[in-house]
Parts: C-alpha cells; structure tokens; sequence
C-alpha cells in the first residue's frame, strides 16, 4: 500500500501553526485535537515541525522559559517528508531510521497531509487481515 491510500481513507487534514506561535497555545493545541504534532508553516511553506517530544524536552531542561517561548525556537528545521507514492513499507523504514513517529506529506512544494506511526501501523495490520482471511478462504477451498 501507498501513503495515497492511506491519506484517501484517513483525510487530508494537518494542523499547522505560525512559528511565532507561543509554544504554550502550540500545547493548547496538541491537546485539543488530540494529536502528536504540528506543522509549521509560513507563507505556506513548512518551516519546521513540533511535537509533544520537542515540548517535554525542553520542559525537562527549563519548564520555566516554556511560557516565554515560540514554537520557532523548539521545533525542528530538518523537516524529513514523504510523498504520496512512497509505500509503507518505506515509510516504515523512514520513521524507524530517524527515530521519528510523524511524517508530512508534500506533493510538487505543497503539504498535502501527515501520517503518524499509528496510522502505518494500523495499515499494515489492516493489509495482514486483508491477507490472512483471503489465504484462509483459499485453504478452504473457496477458490476451487
Ligand atoms: P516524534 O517521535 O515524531 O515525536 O519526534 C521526535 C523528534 O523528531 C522531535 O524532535 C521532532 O521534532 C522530530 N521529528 C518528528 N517528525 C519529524 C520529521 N518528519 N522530520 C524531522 N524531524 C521530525
């Protein structure tokens, strides 16, 4: 399966915030989607990405400066992408390499959507059902 599909069923939905968003409304947010991460965006361009991981470090070195900072000064620059056709399978391999669980989604420049661990998670297993019940018919002869 392909990050297309998945984004099909899933939706093309990603939360994304000004970098001189203060990272406490930044906070606000995550919690009330119920999310792991936002994009940063500018001039509708990414700019860097933040998530939960980005804010519990720096409240482990300094939870005072939280409530000064901007999402900008935290968040990560380096933003690794995928594009909709790359498989799961690479996906995988992306998020496990760079010890990441999100992965925006860009298609010519433009961000498109975002798939998280879980939702490759979930695919898979999904496929794994998918195969075992068709081999399971086939066993039983219901091909025949
Ligand atoms: P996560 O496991 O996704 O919460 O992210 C762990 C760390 O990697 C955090 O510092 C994130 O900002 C960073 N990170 C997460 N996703 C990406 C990505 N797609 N590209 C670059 N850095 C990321």
């Amino acid at each position: 399966m392909k990050i297309r599909s998945l984004l099909e069923k899933k939706g093309y939905e990603v939360v994304t915030v000004p970098p001189s968003l203060p990272v406490l409304d930044a906070m606000r947010l995550l919690v009330a989607h119920n999310i792991g991460s936002v994009i940063v965006e500018d001039d509708n361009r990414v700019q860097g990405i933040l998530t939960e991981r980005d804010i519990l470090r720096q409240a482990a070195r300094n939870p005072e400066a939280l409530s000064r900072l901007r999402v900008e000064e935290i968040m990560t620059r380096d933003v690794v992408v995928g594009v909709p056709g790359d498989t799961l399978a690479y996906v995988m391999e992306i998020m496990t390499r760079n010890r990441i669980r999100h992965l925006p989604v860009v298609e010519d420049g433009w961000l498109v959507g975002i798939v998280s661990i879980g939702d490759v998670v979930d695919a898979l297993r999904t496929d794994v059902e998918a195969e075992n019940r068709y081999l399971r018919d086939y066993i039983q002869g219901k091909f025949d």
